[in-house]
């Protein structure tokens, strides 16, 4: 149950969605499928004034450009994603990150534009205020940090989740963002401000409209891994994408993006580790152990530090092989 009062509203078009946000001065907030937005109003972590639903608005199914990127409204349900025959046949990733997200009912509800969007998350903080803690933290707009007492009010390390988000990163993916100013298109990656208390560049006037991914190279190979404790239902304890292109003579890698998820405040790159398998031959143990310590994970949910590196090594080894074996045709 939700114990306060707000206002709800259900446009019948995008341009109307943001109108009425324009209007509200930063105090509504849109919602999509509701499974991130509801549960963290009931817990009172967020008490927008207004809701504006998008549920009236019917998207648009998954289209391939002239270009060959291909074009995903950001109101798809995630079962959208993991159905569509274009999204299996050219950005399988995609659709598998979709598929791993917690249930059938939860992807039947939840949106791409929801997932990219959802809140960051930490133990303490999607819980009932009142039956846990004396005073609320920083997030909560309070006076301390629970798992993290050394923090100061600046700095929250609630960690971000999203399957999908580090598949659309490794992809190179952009937004389309709607705004007061019309259309912008924005790289996914700068949708992340790497900071838990705000997690998001998206202005409160904003809507993502759609997210567009740039067709894959030749010699293309990928993979997608991510550990839960209980396999289903369950957000990532760690969550690795890797996207990478041979060169022509199928050994050498020419280009490599590795994307950690549920480790830090936003999607982490080990930039330097992917800046050295370019025109490298790929050797999967040296670059998952150089990865592994370039990046620093953020304990969450009762893993700590220690873990979850040693988890992200061994997983982007396996991954890797993985990705070369797809890169080389061999599987
Ligand atoms: C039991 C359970 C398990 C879950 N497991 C996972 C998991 O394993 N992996 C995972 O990634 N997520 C998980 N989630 C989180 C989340 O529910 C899903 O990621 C879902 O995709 C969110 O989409 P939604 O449409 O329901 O978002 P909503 O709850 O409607 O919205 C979430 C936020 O996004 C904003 N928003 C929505 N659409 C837009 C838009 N188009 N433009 C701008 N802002 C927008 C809303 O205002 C809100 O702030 C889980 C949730 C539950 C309840
Ligand atoms: S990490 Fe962030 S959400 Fe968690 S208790 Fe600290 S301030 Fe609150």
């Amino acid at each position: 149950m939700i114990f306060y009062d707000f206002e709800y509203e259900r446009p019948g078009s995008l341009a109307e969605a943001a109108a009425l946000l324009n209007g509200a001065g930063g105090d509504a907030r849109l919602l999509a499928g509701g499974t991130d937005l509801i549960p963290n109003m009931r817990v009172e972590v967020v008490t927008p004034s207004m809701l504006v639903s998008l549920g009236g608005i019917e998207p648009s199914a998954p289209d391939e450009n002239p270009d060959g990127s291909i074009r995903i409204d950001a109101l798809s349900k995630l079962s959208d994603l993991v159905d569509s025959k274009l999204l299996r046949r050219q950005l399988p990733m995609l659709a598998e990150s979709a598929l791993t997200v917690a249930s059938n009912q939860v992807r039947e509800m939840g949106t791409l534009g929801g997932n990219l969007c959802q809140d960051t998350r930490c133990l303490q903080y999607n819980q009932k205020h009142d039956f846990q803690f004396v005073e609320p933290c920083y997030k909560r707009g309070g006076d301390c940090c629970y798992p993290f007492p050394g923090n100061d009010a600046t700095t929250c390390w609630s960690v971000y989740m999203s399957d999908i988000a580090c598949v659309l990163l490794a992809l190179d993916g952009q937004l389309e963002i709607l705004g007061p100013d019309g259309t912008r298109r924005m790289p996914v990656a700068e949708l992340f401000t790497g900071d838990g208390l705000n997690p998001f560049t998206l202005g409160a006037e904003e809507i993502i409209e759609a997210v567009v991914v740039p067709p894959v190279p030749e010699r293309f190979g990928w993979c997608y891994h991510k550990t839960s404790v209980r396999g289903g239902l369950d957000f990532g304890t760690t969550m690795i994408a890797i996207a990478l292109q041979l060169a022509a003579d199928g050994e050498t890698c020419a280009s490599a993006r590795i994307v950690y998820g549920a480790v830090g405040q936003g999607p982490l790159r080990p930039v330097a580790a992917e800046r050295a398998m370019a025109g490298a031959a790929l050797d999967p143990a040296q670059i998952a152990a150089a990865a592994s310590t370039e990046i620093t994970p953020l304990p969450h949910h009762g893993f700590d530090k220690g873990f979850l590196r040693e988890n992200i090594r061994v997983n982007t080894e396996r991954s890797l092989v993985r990705a070369m074996a797809r890169a080389q045709g061999r599987e």
